[in-house]
């Protein structure tokens, strides 16, 4: 099956009981069962939930990957794999990752015994410098806030295969449609589902996606023990988002390259950073491991001026400011004062989040409104 027949049939089928075609709503916390241990495969909703299942198993088909687990959020997501690890374990990871990866990972896990190294990995040989006997994970993320940096996804693959390290690919930005990292030799793939996957901007929950019976055994058993498990009207919302994945995609592409250049070609603009344009530093590997750029950029205004960012902030309609990413409507963000503030200025201007750097998430609205959208807030400077 190709990918958009997957996006709509992979893992559902129409209830048995009544034929309905949409996967039942299945509200319930427990399940009868005939006599004690025989059952129909529910026993608590913790544990298994039909609604969950299916949603897990529509996942887990987009990903080219064996088993799907999902989570009340991203970070429960993240929070349920990390304790997979041990005191003393270390893990390597992508040093622009997303704020609430590296606040989990230094605020709570670093208290836990685990050692986490945070470094530049658009050449992938830099990570070979901090590999050790200890090193149980390499966490990536591609392309990454708000730079959209690209990293070599089989590039790590290979370095963490020689070393026998689990890699791990946060996958929100791009969403399956975009990219299929098992295919490109990670053994984990993670989700917030409350982005593209989702859609609407109507929910928060997260996935794993792994091929290994083993990891998914240790991977199931933490999620039923530790309990951030979604309920089953969410679960049901995601799967009724992702039918229409590969339309919405599609269209965020369109509206992102032509946002991109439109941006470029701006006197008021600086810089802009979209992995489309063929002088983006990995632009031959966006082009090798994607299958088209997306709708996430982020662009700097020519003089650095906070003040002129800020009008440009408040000076648009359609473009909402607000965090998170990936939904029908478009949103603009500004990761100095929002998402990164946490980051000392130096650190921030290092890794490009200047004063002025503006990030959108581009929407599927009509492409001409959205220009105008800008073209009127960019007026105002
Ligand atoms: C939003 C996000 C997360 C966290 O997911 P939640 O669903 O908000 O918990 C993790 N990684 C990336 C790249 C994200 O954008």
């Amino acid at each position: 099956m190709k990918f958009g027949t997957k996006a709509i049939h992979a893992g559902v089928f129409p209830d048995p009981s009544t034929g309905a075609i949409m996967t039942p709503i299945f509200q319930t916390s427990t399940f009868v069962q005939e006599a004690p241990g025989k059952h129909k495969g529910y026993e608590y909703a913790r544990t298994q939930n039909p609604t969950r299942s299916q949603l897990q198993a529509n996942i887990a088909a987009l990903e080219n990957a064996k088993h799907g687990f999902c989570f009340s959020s991203g970070m429960g997501a993240i929070d349920t794999l990390i304790k997979l690890f041990s005191p003393g374990d270390e893990i390597i990871c992508t040093n622009d990752l997303y704020g609430g990866t590296y606040r989990i990972f230094t605020k709570v896990f670093q208290n836990y015994g685990l050692k986490f190294h945070f470094i530049g990995m658009e050449d992938v040989a830099n990570i070979e410098n901090y590999v050790t006997a200890h090193t149980k994970l390499i966490w990536i993320e591609t392309p990454t806030n708000p730079t959209l940096k690209i990293i070599d996804i089989a590039g790590v693959a290979a370095i963490a295969k020689k070393h026998n390290i689990l890699l791990g690919v946060d996958n929100t930005f791009a969403s399956p449609y975009l990219q299929t990292p098992m295919d490109l030799g990670a053994d984990i793939v993670m989700h917030s589902l409350t982005k593209y996957m989702a859609g609407h901007s109507d929910v928060v929950m997260g996935a794993l996606v792994v091929n290994d019976d083993k990891l998914a055994e240790r991977i199931a058993f933490f999620q039923n023990a530790c309990g951030a498990t979604p309920g089953p009207q969410d679960s049901f919302l995601v799967l009724r988002g992702i039918k229409t994945l590969h339309l919405r995609m599609q269209r965020h592409c369109e509206n992102g390259a032509v946002i991109a250049h439109f941006l470029r070609n701006h006197p008021k603009v600086d810089k802009v950073y979209w992995p489309g344009f063929a002088d983006h530093p990995n632009h031959a590997i966006a082009k090798q491991q994607m299958r088209d750029f997306g709708g996430m950029m982020s662009f700097s205004l020519k003089g650095d001026h906070m003040e002129d960012a800020m009008k440009v902030l408040s000076g648009t309609h359609l473009f909402s400011l607000a965090e998170s990413l990936g939904g029908v409507e478009s949103l603009i963000g500004h990761p100095a004062s929002m998402t990164h503030a946490s980051i000392p200025r130096e650190e921030r201007l290092k890794s490009g989040v200047t004063d002025t750097l503006i990030r959108l998430s581009v929407g599927v609205e009509d492409v001409e409104d959205l220009i105008a959208d800008l073209e009127k807030a960019l007026n105002l400077i």
